[in-house]
């Protein structure tokens, strides 16, 4: 019995196809970068009139890209760092080489950025567990987005605002500078599993909003992701 052709596995791709296509890239000399620039879990204009097309583009598809090409450079060239995960590199804090803690800060920090924003009305409600932490360290939500937009609005130059679960189990909200973050253990960057983190480096807002940060850290609210930032919660308080 002729067995029919489309009934039979399709040719392509079989196991040794793809050990092909590996030595293909290595003998070509493609390194297999550690670290991916992820994409937008949104379109681009999803999230105006907050944040514009243009400048979700280019912080994404330039700074963040940016960051992560550099990263991946940075420790192709250090066999000390090249078997590290993102989050380990980043538990090293201020004993990595400043272009790998900052590069390897800007990676984490704007991935953790796309994700903590969805487009308006699409971010659901804080879940009964978060709106319990945020009422015993802040007396409510509106008391966490006064004092983080505080936080955010008086980061001198560039950096970011986080809220963060402390060891503690206590929720606060700290700020840090440059693309530092509270994973580094850094003095004065705050020392906890971050919840949020918010960009004020100027290339996050000024095509739209010029000096205005405070109303950028405004209409960002709108945009908050609650449902990742339950998720967040849940799983910063998990038992590891
Ligand atoms: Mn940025």
């Amino acid at each position: 019995m002729v067995v029919m052709a489309q009934n039979r596995l399709p040719m392509w791709p079989r196991p040794w196809a793809l050990v092909v296509a590996l030595l293909v890239l290595l003998a070509c000399g493609q390194p297999v970068w550690a670290f991916q620039l992820p994409p937008l879990p949104y379109a681009a204009d999803a999230l105006e009139p907050a944040i514009d097309a243009r400048t979700m583009t280019i912080h994404h598809d330039r700074h963040h890209a940016g960051y992560v090409k550099a990263l991946n450079a940075a420790v192709a060239a250090d066999p000390a760092l090249a078997e590290l995960s993102l989050e380990q590199l980043l538990a090293r804090g201020a004993r990595l080489p400043e272009v790998v803690r900052n590069n390897a800060g800007g990676h984490w920090n704007h991935s953790q950025f796309w994700t903590a924003m969805a487009p308006p009305g699409q971010g659901g409600e804080p879940s009964e567990a978060l709106t319990g932490a945020i009422e015993a360290s802040f007396g409510s939500l509106a008391g966490l987005r006064e004092q983080f937009s505080a936080a955010a609005a008086s980061r001198f130059g560039s950096g970011w605002a986080w809220l963060i679960l402390k060891p503690n189990g206590e929720l606060a909200i700290t700020s840090s500078a440059n693309q530092d973050n509270p994973l580094m253990g850094l003095r004065g960057s705050g020392r906890g599993t971050p919840l949020l983190g918010l960009d004020v480096w100027e290339h996050a807002y000024y095509l739209n909003y010029q000096n205005r940060r405070p109303d950028y850290i405004e209409a960002w609210w709108s945009l908050l992701n609650w449902d990742e930032l339950n998720h967040r919660y849940a799983a910063a308080r998990a038992p590891s």
